[in-house]
C-alpha cells in the first residue's frame, strides 16, 4: 500500500535524475508530499483501529539541527524539542541503539545523528542533556579531519566532536569520507571502514563496534561491505527502513525537515518502515 502510494506520486511528479539537478525543489516537493501522504493513511488506519497499536522499539535518525543548507535533512530546533515532547507524551522511553535492539517489542526509542554537524552540539546537546535523554552521533571521521566541502562551517572538528564525548553522547563510525558504498570495490570499502575506526581510535582513545551507512539507503551498500564491516570490527551496521534495509542491517527511521507532529508521529508508528528517503 505504502508502495503504491509513494511510487504513484513519484510517477506524477517525475523522477529523471536531470530533472532533480535542474528542479531541487520540485524535488523536495516531491519527497515532502509523499511523507505526508503516508502520514495521512497512517493516520486513517490507526483510526480505525479498535485498540491503540502495539508500538515497537524504534531508532531514529536525525542529521542537523537549525542548519538548513542541510536541506530536507535539517530539523529545525523548535521542531527538534517538539519532537521528544511528542515522544514523551505519547508515551516512549528513551533508550540506546542497543537497548532498543535488546527489548524490541518495547515502546523504546533512541535518538541517532550521523555526519557530526555543528548544530547538533550547538542546539540539540543542550536539550538532550537537560532532559538526561541518550543519542548517538555518527562520525565522518575525515570531515572531522578538515574534508568537507563546507569546511567547519557545517561539520565538527575533533575539538567538536571531543566536545560531544564529554557531554555523554555515544560515538560512532560513519565511514571516512561518506562514500556511497553501493559503488567502492572492496579493496577500497574495507579501507573506508578500517581507517575511520582507527582514526577515531587515535583521536578520542574508543574503540567503536557501530557503523551507519553512508546516504543509508539500500542500494548505498551490498553484501560485499556487509562483510568488510565485520571483518573490520563492526558489530552493528545500521541502515534505514524497515522492510527494505539491506540483510544483517539494522533498521532506523529517518526524520526530514517535513516533520511536524502528525509526520513525526506516523514515522514512530510505522508509517515509512517500507519507505526510503531517495533525496
Ligand atoms: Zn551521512
Amino acid at each position: 500500500m505504502n508502495r503504491s502510494v509513494a511510487s504513484s506520486i513519484r510517477t506524477l511528479v517525475g523522477r529523471s535524475s536531470v530533472a532533480q539537478a535542474a528542479y531541487p525543489h520540485l524535488v523536495k516537493g516531491r519527497l515532502g508530499t509523499e511523507r505526508w501522504a503516508l502520514s495521512l493513511l497512517e493516520r486513517g488506519r490507526s483510526a480505525s483501529r479498535p485498540t491503540t497499536p502495539s508500538k515497537r522499539a524504534r531508532i531514529v535518525a536525525y542529521h542537523s539541527i537549525g542548519t538548513s543548507a542541510w536541506g530536507v535533512n535539517d530539523v529545525t530546533p523548535a521542531d527538534f524539542e517538539r519532537h521528544l515532547q511528542i515522544a514523551v507524551d505519547d508515551g516512549w522511553t528513551f533508550a540506546t541503539p542497543a537497548e532498543v535492539l535488546a527489548r524490541p517489542a518495547e515502546q523504546l526509542l533512541a535518538i541517532t545523528f550521523d555526519d557530526g554537524v555543528a548544530t547538533v552540539l550547538d542546539n540539540a546537546v543542550p536539550v538532550l542533556r537537560h532532559h538526561g535523554v541518550p543519542a548517538t552521533m555518527f562520525v565522518v571521521t575525515g570531515w572531522a579531519d578538515g574534508g568537507h566541502e563546507n569546511g567547519y562551517a557545517h561539520v565538527l572538528d575533533w575539538k567538536g566532536v571531543t566536545a560531544l564525548q564529554d557531554a555523554g553522547m555515544t560515538l560512532a563510525s560513519h565511514s571516512t569520507t561518506h562514500p556511497d558504498f553501493g559503488k567502492l570495490s572492496v579493496s577500497d570499502a574495507r579501507r573506508e571502514l578500517e581507517t575511520s575506526r582507527e582514526r577515531m581510535r587515535t583521536m578520542l582513545g574508543l574503540d567503536t563496534v557501530e557503523f551507519a551507512i553512508p546516504f543509508g539507503q539500500s542500494a548505498n551498500w551490498t553484501a560485499a561491505a556487509q562483510q568488510a564491516a565485520t571483518e573490520a570490527g563492526y558489530t552493528t551496521v545500521y541502515a534505514q527502513s524497515v522492510g527494505t534495509r539491506p540483510q544483517g542491517t539494522v533498521a532506523r527511521t529517518f526524520i526530514t525537515s517535513f516533520d511536524k507532529p502528525l509526520v513525526y508521529r506516523a514515522a514512530l508508528g510505522g508509517a515509512f518502515d517500507n519507505w526510503e528517503e531517495w533525496y
